[in-house]
């Protein structure tokens, strides 16, 4: 007996109507705004993810790194971003009109200790927009991470808000707070006092309360932006005001990868426990250039899908499944012949429609078609006969054979809209 790999799931019916309807809708608005569809690679090169995270947990602990047959050292994607400006720079989209706007969907793999919303193979829709550093795009790419999650059904995530700064002012704020870091190591965890030689700025979202009581007190970021940085993110708070985009002030959210700069951001749930983060993104205008390519500034996000399907089913959220049948056909002995002409009609008419398959009898194919929750059922007869039921008012009449799909499909639409009217 085999089982599904440890921190993997199988998305199976049942959740996976609702899957595909969170990916669907945590897309829409990104589509109506210019962000096309890209695809790029399950794996890459190794030294793509290499470059992008040097000192990060997400790049030294947790990549699934393999050798090919060929002997080429390649990672499967533990984020979409730098594949993506990979891409971007092979196929010289800075030499065509910017901002270059995308969107993706896909797996993602990073070997973590799994937990309640953390899994070793994880589902990410995100977006990238490269190009201007205008605090404008910065201001649309926020806002469609809210959309996001409102047109998914979640309109209750909090956005946290940042700015990280440039490289002409992150290097001096990262040496006040190692010294704070320093100065205050005996109340740190081990690994925080690692970090402080690594990569301090990963203190900082160190989970441990004792630290984080420490780190109360740390000075932050936001306190040390340069001019160029700290206009940069007055400009876009106030695009964001102006939308009706609620953030709140988060000078310690830092980002998992070291490329981020100036705005970052992350939305949270409250219904999540202790992973509560439902997507996070933020500014990269050096990515490019460490990958090797010109100078090509950019900003997106990704959201993860299973932790937003969590948040739906922590909520209570009212689903209807949109892959439902609408019209479920029962065949009595000797009707299989008619029921799967008549589905097949159905079908191409664009009805979805379904029927049962096997000998169950009366009883369990009438319980089929109620669980398949269809509003009208067709039984048909070895003679042909077919009678038409309203599953809602238990009310059944006999119907034409060649009148039967048409019948069943306006019949259909009749109940939805008698259910609509208020
Ligand atoms: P990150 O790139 O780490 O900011 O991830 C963006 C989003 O992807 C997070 O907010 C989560 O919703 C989701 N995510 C990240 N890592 C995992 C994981 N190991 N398991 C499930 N979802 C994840």
């Amino acid at each position: 007996m085999f089982s599904a790999p440890k921190g993997t799931n199988d998305l199976l019916p049942g959740r996976s109507g609702r899957f595909a309807a969170a990916v669907a809708g945590l897309l829409a608005p990104a589509a109506r705004a210019g962000y096309k569809l890209v695809d790029t690679p399950v794996f890459e090169e190794t030294g793509v993810f290499l470059r992008v995270g040097e000192s990060t947990d997400i790049v030294t602990k947790e990549m699934y790194t393999f050798e090919d047959k060929g002997g080429r050292s390649l990672t499967l994607r533990p984020e979409g971003t730098a594949g993506v400006v990979r891409a971007a720079i092979e196929h010289h989209v800075d030499r065509g009109p910017l901002p270059w706007k995308v969107r993706y969907a896909g797996q993602m793999f990073r070997y973590e200790q799994p937990q309640g919303g953390r899994t070793r193979q994880f589902f990410q829709v995100g977006i990238e927009a490269l190009g201007p550093e205008d605090p404008a795009i910065d201001a649309e790419v926020v806002t469609l991470a809210v959309r996001a999650f409102e047109e998914a059904g979640l309109p209750n995530v909090t956005l946290l808000l940042n700015s990280m700064g440039d490289e002409a002012c992150r290097p001096a704020y990262i040496a006040t707070l190692q010294a704070f870091l320093r100065d205050n190591a005996a109340a740190l965890c081990g690994e925080c006092r690692a970090r402080t030689e690594t990569n301090p700025l990963r203190a900082l979202d160190c989970k441990r309360a004792e630290c984080q009581a420490t780190l109360a007190a740390a000075p932050v970021i936001t306190d040390s932006l340069c001019a160029p940085c700290k206009e940069h993110y007055d400009e876009v708070r106030a695009y964001l005001s102006s939308l009706g985009v609620a953030w709140t002030e988060a000078p310690r959210l830092v980002r998992g990868l070291d490329y981020y700069r100036r705005t970052t951001f992350e939305l949270v749930h409250g219904g999540l426990g202790a992973q509560n983060a439902v997507g996070g993104g933020g500014r990269y205008d050096g990515l490019a250039e460490s990958l090797g390519g010109p100078r090509l500034p950019g900003i997106g996000w990704a959201l993860g899908v299973d932790r937003t399907l969590l948040a739906l089913e922590s909520e209570d959220a009212p689903f209807e499944d949109p892959e439902a049948a609408e019209v479920f056909v029962v065949p009595l002995p000797g009707g299989k012949d008619g029921a799967l002409r008549l589905v097949d009609e159905l079908r191409t008419a664009g009805v979805r429609a379904d029927m049962v398959f096997g000998d169950r009898g009366m009883k369990g194919a009438m319980k089929a078609a109620d669980r398949s929750g269809a509003r009208v059922t067709l039984i048909v007869g070895a003679d042909g006969g077919v009678e038409l039921k309203h599953m809602d008012t238990g009310e059944q009449y006999p119907v034409p054979f060649a009148e039967a799909a048409a019948r069943a499909a306006a019949a259909e639409q009749r109940d939805e809209s008698i259910e609509d009217t208020p």
